[in-house]
């Protein structure tokens, strides 16, 4: 009997893709695969997406990982390198990467580099996280192009700060921004992240950087994937363990934080803090168990959770229960527990087992 695992849609993740790439116009799309595709597998992913332009990652050895297992796409590292020696690598993998701030400049000037290497200048639009200003742009491009080690030509780069709240002022700021700091470029542009695709058609350039709705999963705490026409990529499932009758008044789990308010039945879940659902996941927070949700009552322990069935309830020891998935948004969990579902895919630790689903539509014994 299979106790947590997460199935990943193949199937759906090709067509997140193929709607982004629709909704993003004539721009190339990068899959943004990072932090293990947010929990997904980012290997696994990328294998299922030959269709896909670009992939982009944080971290060198995530680069390595995906050349490692035969990826042939281009791979842009978000947020460039880090020391020299990782520049050095990067150059070897023939990665694309970003410049950000003067030291990443200097260790491009002063590097002997086996060949030359794509560059992204990032600009800092308004996030005021990375990027050089605006009034720098012409001054690093030139050191780019003098420095001798620039294949092709620069491309420009920035990120939203608030493009997932629609009404937020800052986006047409930071569109308008990036628009005249890369406007004397002929090189590729990017500024559109998921919630750009989805809801700034003002910030299409060149290529797009799809993260979170590349899952099937909204940006906006007010949607969900859905909406927009996108198909949860992720299910995460478990089994019930017990089904207890509990008394009126009595409370439940650590701390005793929870007092049933009549007779009920309590069940009990294979799935805790120890597979990454957060511990902080407030009594009320939906589980779906036989076509329904569900409440989480008591705190959530390692590697149990307990929810109120109710007092008819038939449910039964081997029971499927979805945590979240495609009956049950991550966006709806995400929203009860004060997260994003970001931090939920990206946390399941590795006792819950990566299934992946493609072409045949595998049969689940319930
Ligand atoms: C993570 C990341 C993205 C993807 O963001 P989503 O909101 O998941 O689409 C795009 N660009 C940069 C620079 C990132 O770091």
């Amino acid at each position: 009997m299979k106790t947590a695992q997460a199935s990943i849609d193949l199937i759906a993740l090709r067509h997140n893709y193929l709607r982004l790439k629709s909704l993003s116009g004539q721009q190339k799309l990068i899959a943004v695969i990072k932090g293990d595709a947010y929990g997904h597998g980012a290997v696994q992913l990328a294998k299922a997406l030959p269709m896909a332009d670009w992939f982009a990652v944080a971290r060198v050895e995530e680069a390595e990982e995906l050349i490692a297992n035969g990826i042939d796409q281009p791979v842009l590292l978000l947020e460039g390198c880090f020391c020299a020696d990782d520049l050095q690598r990067a150059a070897e993998l023939k990665l694309a990467t970003v410049i950000h701030c003067e030291e990443q400049l200097r260790d491009l000037e002063q590097s002997n580099l086996a060949n030359p290497i794509s560059i992204w200048l990032k600009i800092d639009t308004g996030m005021h996280r990375l990027g050089v200003h605006p009034e720098q742009v012409t001054e690093y491009v030139q050191r780019i192009e003098r420095s001798g080690k620039l294949k092709g030509q620069v491309g420009f780069m920035s990120h939203f700060s608030c493009a997932d709240d629609l009404s937020h002022p800052a986006t047409l700021k930071q569109i308008e921004c990036f628009s005249q700091a890369a406007f004397p470029y002929s090189g590729p542009k990017s500024l559109a992240n998921s919630a750009g695709i989805l809801f700034w058609p003002e910030s299409q350039f060149n290529v797009a950087r799809a993260g979170i709705a590349l899952y099937g999963i909204s940006p906006s705490l007010y949607h969900s994937g859905i909406d927009h026409q996108l198909l949860p990529v992720m299910t995460v499932t478990t089994r019930l363990i017990a089904v207890r009758q509990h008394t009126a008044n009595q409370p439940v789990g650590y701390g005793e934080t929870w007092h049933a308010k009549r007779d009920t039945k309590i069940g009990v879940i294979a799935m805790g803090y120890g597979d990454g659902y957060p511990r902080s996941a407030p009594a009320g927070t939906p589980v779906f168990i036989n076509g329904r949700q569900v409440p989480i009552v008591g705190r959530v322990s390692m590697d149990m959770i307990t929810v109120d069935l109710g007092p008819d309830a038939m449910d039964q020891v081997g029971d499927s229960v979805e945590m979240w998935g495609k009956n049950l948004p991550v966006e709806t969990v995400a929203k009860h527990i004060g997260t994003i579902p970001y931090e939920l895919t990206i946390k399941l630790t590795n006792r819950v087992a990566r299934h992946y689903m493609d072409k045949v539509v595998e049969h689940c014994t319930v």
